[in-house]
This record gives C-alpha cells, sequence and structure tokens, in this order.
C-alpha cells in the first residue's frame, strides 16, 4: 500500500475567500494505490475506487458534487484516457451525488433498484444478480448483496489485484453506521455473509482503513454477537438505557467508532427486535 500522493487540499488556504459555489471545500483528500493500478480516493470520510487501464478509467462513486471534480482532475493526471466507468455502490446520497461531471463518455452502471436518476444522471445499464465485465488488462466483478443497507448495493472486486470496493455494510475492523438507520438488521448481516461468499484479498471500504478478506468474518461475528447480547438482555426484561450500560462488547474495543457508536448499534438493534417480531415486552 503505496501512498502516491497525498493532498490535502485545505481550499481556503488556496483560493481567495471569494463567494465561489467551491469556496466552502475544506476536505481532506488523498489519493492512494492499493494494488496496481488501482486507486483509493478519499474525501473526508468516504472513499471511491479508481481504475486505470490502458483504454481508460473506472471510476466508482462520485461521493459529491465537488469530490467528483477532483476526482476527474485526479483521473486526468494517472491517464490521459477517458473515464469510460461510472458504478454507483448503492444510490444514497452521500456516496452518489455529483456524478454528471464523470459521465460524459462513461456507461453508468447500477443495480436494478436503483432509482431512474441518481442526482440526475441516469444509469445506461443495471443488472439484477451480477455483472462483469472487462477494460484493458482488468476485469470487474459487480454483485448485488441483497436488501439490508438500501435495496440496491452492489460490491465490486477487481481483477488482479483481487481488491473488493465495499460500501456501507462492512468496513474492516469498524462499528457499522450508528443505528444502522432503522434497517433491517438480519438483511444487513445477510449482506455481510455475501460479501464473505466472494473471492478477494483486498478490503477496501468506502469508510475507514484498507482491510483484508479476514475483516468480514470478523463483521459478521460482531453482528451476531450483538444480536445475541442484546436478545439475551432484552430476555431478561432490561431497558434500552440498561443494555447500553451492560452490553459492552468488549472485544471490540479497539475497532472504529466503538467509543461513539456502541449505543446507537446497541439501540438499533433493540429496535430491530422489537420491530421484525423477534422480542416482545411482556
Ligand atoms: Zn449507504
Amino acid at each position: 500500500m503505496r501512498k502516491i500522493l497525498s493532498s490535502i487540499a485545505i481550499a481556503s488556504l488556496l483560493i481567495a475567500p471569494t463567494f465561489s459555489a467551491h469556496a466552502q471545500t475544506n476536505a481532506i483528500r488523498t489519493v492512494t494505490e492499493v494494488a496496481k493500478d488501482i486507486y483509493r480516493f478519499q474525501n473526508n470520510f468516504h472513499y471511491s475506487l479508481v481504475v486505470i487501464t490502458g483504454e481508460g478509467a473506472v471510476v466508482t462513486d462520485p461521493i459529491n458534487a465537488d469530490a467528483a471534480e477532483w476526482i476527474k482532475s485526479e483521473v486526468a493526471k494517472l491517464t490521459d484516457k477517458p473515464i469510460t466507468h461510472l458504478i454507483y455502490s448503492h444510490s444514497h446520497d452521500d456516496h452518489a451525488s455529483g456524478g454528471a461531471v464523470l459521465t460524459e463518455d462513461a456507461e453508468v452502471i447500477a443495480q436494478a433498484n436503483a432509482p431512474a436518476k441518481i442526482d440526475g444522471v441516469t444509469p445506461t445499464l443495471r443488472f439484477d444478480d451480477t455483472h462483469e465485465f472487462s477494460q484493458g488488462d482488468k476485469t470487474f466483478e459487480l454483485t448485488w448483496l441483497g436488501p439490508g443497507h438500501g435495496e440496491d448495493l452492489i460490491a465490486v472486486v477487481v481483477r488482479p489485484g483481487n481488491v473488493a470496493f465495499i460500501t456501507d455494510a462492512a468496513s474492516p475492523k469498524r462499528l457499522p453506521w450508528r443505528n444502522m438507520g432503522g434497517a433491517n438488521i438480519d438483511d444487513w448481516t445477510n449482506q455481510v455473509r455475501k460479501i464473505d461468499s466472494l473471492d478477494f484479498d483486498i478490503f477496501a471500504p468506502a469508510h475507514g482503513m484498507v482491510g483484508d478478506k479476514s475483516d468480514v468474518a470478523e463483521v459478521i461475528v460482531y453482528m451476531e454477537e450483538l444480536k445475541a447480547e442484546v436478545l439475551a438482555g432484552l430476555k431478561a426484561g432490561k431497558s434500552t438505557t440498561e443494555l447500553q450500560t451492560d452490553i459492552t462488547m468488549s472485544d471490540y474495543k479497539d475497532w472504529q467508532q466503538y467509543d461513539v457508536w456502541l449505543t446507537e448499534n446497541i439501540a438499533g438493534m433493540a429496535g430491530f427486535l422489537a420491530s421484525s417480531g423477534q422480542f416482545e415486552a411482556n
């Protein structure tokens, strides 16, 4: 994992404080090569994957309009060929906004459940379960992860390099997001199991740090242990507040967001178990 360039762009220092639409940009931005010609682009807490082939660039999530402009300008430093494909990991707007500047010459790929337009961009290719294509010396394997975190979430595996771009459902050694947004958490866990069924080596998430394939199984165990502990506590008559005090999940204390999101994970799981009929207070 060679950090080839790191442009921590503090735009407020680079451009005069005009009233430009981009004047609010104060983003932490880095570009890291995770495998040969496979780059991870960081915009603050969001990451996207960019793959350079002899024929052009394959870009995943645009993140937002400012980030997409930056991605476009960085891609131009890596290749003089066009962006040939834009792949949406899913349609949630914190990952999928601003794609229009990247789609001039590109096939736009989304899972079949994505909306007709994603921030104004119409996908030109939709797929149900899997879609595979090659570009130059690289092959891209896209897999729908089923419902859970969203209805249109996919994994992107790039070969050679065997890098998986995984958004939101799981990140290496990092707790799931807050209260998991009211999702069906059993379905969400099945999305992580689906990721675990894929063949790859490098786990490049859209949030947090790069890991490897073994990190996926750890997330499954976390989800299963969280469910078991919350269910046991509910059956023992505990309130959500008591669960948040009593359940420590201490094996995971070194994971990212443990200090801030564990209590929300517990509340989200308790709410899900009640709403899905897996626990009824008596
Ligand atoms: Zn999402």
